[in-house]
């Protein structure tokens, strides 16, 4: 099969190593990719994966090279080309791909669509309220005491969220979202949610329109600095499993959310047939969803790829084909931990072209992949392109074991300011 994947990041070097792996890969390309992802090369027959300097974001040109190559499958890692459509256009024009269709896009493009339909369907989430007025908005945090969190409708790149812990706090916010457009017209409207108490996990499940196949738990530390300090980031790392949820617990979790998840989307013919990954605020009330993504997480596909038995192609396939109900998915009992080395900055203000160095060593090691996010190549060099700069991932026995190979392949690389958090998975370990 021909295959393109659609993006540049840690997530689509990992779907990228994933999909070469399999037997019916013969032949692969990236739009627009990275240097990690032009270093692969297909398990079938040794082909490069070949990168192709084409936008994310340009749905015309990506389907001109879509239908020259005659792709068999296509596959749409980050959100923005899910929202402006490109899975309705291939398909329009017959071509086979793998991602949510725009409708289903509206999960992640619109806060408020999924707040409304999380409270129609009875999904249990955050007491919040959704709002196109300033003053509403205003009086509803102080009917939350001030302890809220204030979101920008549509897309704003993760940075939309901002957590209050008073009414002064609050008013600020809103005011920064509705008036001043913080985050430009993502934020004519807004969902406010009362603060949740509790531990934050990740969930993932494939979906083929009818189907829902739960991944395992893991987590991710979206914030830059140790012991969850510092700003928001993207995510600076991630490990599975995680043992603050049982078999029995995400059982019960997939009960309360996917099951009137794929209802409500029935009854609202949405037909959503790609990956859900859903927030979890994990609270001593029961488990509460924050928000919805339509897209695998980054850097969460980094650890479930690594611990995947299945063959992605014809998992994807049969997600994008209506079939996935005749798969079943395997992992691997190992555990896997991936730590993001950043550009010294991030999430702040950092330079690109840094000279990285000690990729070979860190890759040699058992059970160590390096994945890489933000890396171009420059005069026959690896150097830094992004404010994530890899993802350095390793399978272990178990959790200790997987963090102490990662970390030993991250004192492998270098490259000037990198920027890593010493505790990924550190919480998991005093459980
Ligand atoms: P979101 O993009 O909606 O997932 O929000 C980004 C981050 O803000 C989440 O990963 C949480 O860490 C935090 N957050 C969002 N909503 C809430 C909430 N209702 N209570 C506490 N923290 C939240």
């Amino acid at each position: 099969m021909k295959i393109l994947v659609i993006g540049s990041g840690g997530r689509e070097h990992a779907l990228v190593w994933k999909l070469a792996q399999s037997a019916h890969a013969t032949q692969m390309w990236c739009a627009p990719g990275n240097a990690g992802i032009a270093h692969e090369r297909l398990a079938k027959n040794s082909a490069p994966v070949e990168c192709v300097n084409i936008s994310a974001e340009d749905l015309p040109k990506l389907l001109a090279f879509a239908q020259e190559k005659k792709m068999d499958l296509v596959v749409v890692g980050p959100d923005n080309p899910l929202a402006l459509g490109i899975v309705d256009l291939f398909l329009k024009h017959g071509l086979k791909i793998w991602g949510v269709n725009q409708k289903a896009a509206q999960f992640e493009s619109s806060k408020v669509f999924s707040q409304k339909f999380m409270e129609k369907y009875g999904i249990p989430t955050a007491a919040a309220g959704t709002f196109s007025d300033v003053v509403a908005a205003k009086k509803f945090c102080a009917t939350l005491g001030g302890k809220c969190v204030v979101k920008a409708d549509g897309l704003a790149l993760g940075k939309g969220v901002l957590i209050c812990a008073n009414q002064t706090e609050a008013e600020k916010a809103v005011d920064e979202i509705m008036v001043g457009k913080a985050f430009g017209a993502a934020g004519a409207n807004v969902v406010i949610q009362e603060f949740l108490e509790g531990i934050e996990v990740s969930m993932h499940a494939l979906c083929d329109g009818a189907t829902a196949k739960i991944f395992p738990t893991s987590q991710d530390h979206k914030r830059a600095l140790d012991n969850d300090e510092g700003l928001i980031t993207g995510g600076m790392g991630t490990y599975s499993p995680t043992p603050f949820l049982n078999d029995t617990q995400l059982a019960e979790v997939a009960n309360k959310v996917l099951e009137p998840f794929m209802r409500g989307c029935v009854a609202e013919g949405i037909d959503y047939r790609g990956l859900l990954y859903p927030g979890v605020m994990l609270t001593k009330n029961g488990p509460k969803i924050l928000e919805f993504n339509a897209r695998f997480g980054d850097p969460e596909t980094q650890v479930y790829l690594t611990r995947l038995e299945n063959d992605l192609v014809e998992l994807l396939d049969a997600s994008a084909s209506g079939t996935l109900a005749k798969h079943e998915l395997k992992w691997k009992h190992e555990a896997s931990v991936c730590v993001i080395m950043a550009s010294g900055g991030y999430p702040g203000n950092y330079s690109k072209g840094k000279i990285i160095t000690g990729l070979d060593a860190a890759n040699k090691l058992p059970g160590t992949k390096v994945f890489h996010a933000g890396t171009a190549l420059k005069d026959g060099q690896i150097v830094t392109n992004g404010g994530r700069v890899l993802g350095v991932t390793a399978l272990g026995k178990d959790l200790r074991t997987a963090q102490t190979a990662a970390y030993a392949a991250v004192e492998c690389i270098q490259f000037e300011g990198a920027h890593f958090r010493r505790d990924i998975a550190a919480k998991a370990l005093v459980v």
